[in-house]
């Protein structure tokens, strides 16, 4: 007797109707088959899923609508015994060919009925594979992401938008000597202390990290020292990135490389710089002597010899520039430059300046416009350090422009500070090269070819010399239009700095 029989034996029952009328329109998919499996009931839901009609179902077997293996999964039905209630999961092969899964409940009752009550699972299975897969490619991708961290040579600490360190890789542990667990969950800025090269503690706001959280900007840094769990200061190079996601700053990477060796290499070299450039001195200085000698009482050569001799001279002071601008940055970096300012007048010290220079700017027939404040106060600077960097600004306007270029040097006053410009209308920097202008030896790709008087010191120099000084440098530029430098010094003057050497110009 399937559950059409018991519904029929209680035809006239409003239960029975209201049973009847239920069982079509559930959700639940309800069908009994005999305990030989053939189907003898199905509910509208069941056809529908199935796609049969219910004359095509009644009376087959269900092992010939179930997909695959499936009917293996029945077999245990048979030794159901009385009340028990089963859970299963069948796979049923619809009329269109589509799989559709169903999770039953299955009982055997009064010993000749199997009746499953059961719902459709076909898409939910879909969504669980397609989250566990997602889960795995997930958990696949950390672990991925994590082997490469902690294989790579840089120290990481990621941080949330407070600054709490959140993650920290195997090298970041192993340069600073801290465990994971103290670091996690932490203020990385309270936690590891950083210094500059004074070995003052770098105030919290100016943290490279904290200022790409602030300013949502990447922050390089290579002039400063975490300090490590057993009190070592080691310098680091620092990359630090802000997070951003939909607009909002949600942490940030402290990306940093212990720069241990790379400073005992710079260390070295500008050591070597200085003892080769102090041996060189003593010869070209005595080969200029002599060329000036020849020069000075030059009536008894003849004009192929006199050129040889002018051609000695100018080698010679180039080299002798050379040997300067190296010796001065051995000087700098090494910090044994003195700066000793006393009041200057900057009218007058660049108005120096261009006599000095009045015959290269003769023979390239520029135009010169100076244009200095009226009321410009004295200020407390180094006039040869300064003069050094007005002399390497100009020397590059007049080198890097055309003949019959314009060159202006103007000198503003601002609140707090002096502002010198210098500008010209010559060849530019190329903008791809723009940010490598102040590094040593670097000369842009554009002037190599027309100008081959030129060491790519001069700027780096004229760098060092301004924030020295307490100002700052930079410069805007469109190649072949022209280049304008500007630098600005504070009217409260410069620190002095006691030194062992002064500059050479
Ligand atoms: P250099 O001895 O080559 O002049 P600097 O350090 O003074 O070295 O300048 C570095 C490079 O910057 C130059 O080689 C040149 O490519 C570029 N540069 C500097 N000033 C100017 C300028 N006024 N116009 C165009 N290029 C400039």
């Amino acid at each position: 007797m399937g559950i059409r029989r018991l519904i029929e034996s209680k035809k006239n029952s409003v239960n029975q109707k209201m049973l009847h009328y239920y069982l079509n329109n559930c959700s639940d998919v309800v069908f009994s088959t005999g305990v030989d499996f053939v189907i003898n009931y199905c509910n509208d839901t069941f056809c529908a899923l199935t796609g049969f009609e219910r004359s095509e179902l009644i009376g087959s077997k269900l092992t010939s609508i179930l997909d695959g293996q499936n009917g293996e999964r029945l077999l245990f039905l048979n030794n159901a015994n009385g009340s028990e209630t089963f859970r299963i999961e069948i796979s049923i092969g619809s009329k269109t060919g589509s799989i559709k899964k169903i999770e039953c409940k299955t009982s055997f009752f009064q010993n000749k009925l199997f009746i499953f009550i059961g719902r459709d699972i076909t898409a939910q299975e879909g969504i669980i594979k397609e989250k566990d897969d997602k889960i795995k490619t997930g958990e696949e991708e950390k672990a991925r992401s994590q082997e490469i961290l902690n294989s790579i040579g840089d120290g990481v600490i990621s941080l949330n938008d407070k600054g709490e360190v959140i993650y920290v890789n195997k090298q970041a542990i192993d340069i600073l000597g801290f465990h994971s667990e103290e670091l996690i969950g932490k203020l990385l800025w309270k936690k590891i202390i950083m210094t500059d090269d004074k070995g003052q503690e770098v105030q919290i706001e100016n943290r490279p990290i904290r200022m790409a959280l602030f300013t949502r900007k990447r922050i390089y840094e290579s002039s400063y020292y975490y300090k490590s769990k057993d009190g070592r200061f080691i310098p680091v190079s620092i990359t630090a990135t802000p997070l951003v996601m939909h607009d909002m700053v949600v942490g940030g990477v402290d990306v940093f490389r212990d720069i241990t060796k790379e400073r005992e290499v710079d260390r070295m070299k500008t050591e070597f710089i200085s003892l080769a450039s102090h041996q060189l001195r003593t010869p070209l200085s005595a080969t200029k002597w002599f060329a000036e000698l020849i020069l000075d009482d030059s009536k008894n050569l003849n004009i192929e010899q006199l050129g040889l001799i002018k051609n000695i001279y100018t080698s010679n002071q180039r080299m002798i520039d050379l040997v300067n601008a190296l010796l001065n940055i051995s000087r700098i970096e090494s910090g044994r430059i003195i700066n000793d300012p006393k009041p200057t007048d900057l009218r007058k010290l660049v108005e120096e300046v261009v006599l000095e220079l009045t015959p290269k700017i003769k023979s390239k027939k520029h135009n010169v416009i100076l244009s200095i404040h009226g009321d410009l106060p004295l200020i407390n600077i180094d006039p040869r350090l300064i003069r050094n960097a007005y002399m390497n600004l100009l020397t590059n306007s007049i080198k890097y422009t055309k003949e019959g270029g314009e060159i202006s040097i103007i000198i503003s006053k601002r609140e707090n500070e002096l502002v010198s410009q210098v500008s010209d209308n010559g060849l530019g920097i190329p903008d791809n090269q723009r940010q490598r202008i102040f590094e040593k030896f670097f000369r842009s790709s554009n002037v190599i070819k027309v100008e081959t008087d030129g060491t790519g010191l001069g700027l780096y120099l004229a760098k060092a010399i301004i924030e020295s000084s307490g100002g700052k440098i930079w410069f805007d530029s469109v190649e072949y239009k022209g280049t304008t430098f500007w630098f600005t010094l504070p009217l409260s003057g410069s620190v002095a700095k006691e030194g062992e050497v002064t500059i050479d110009s």
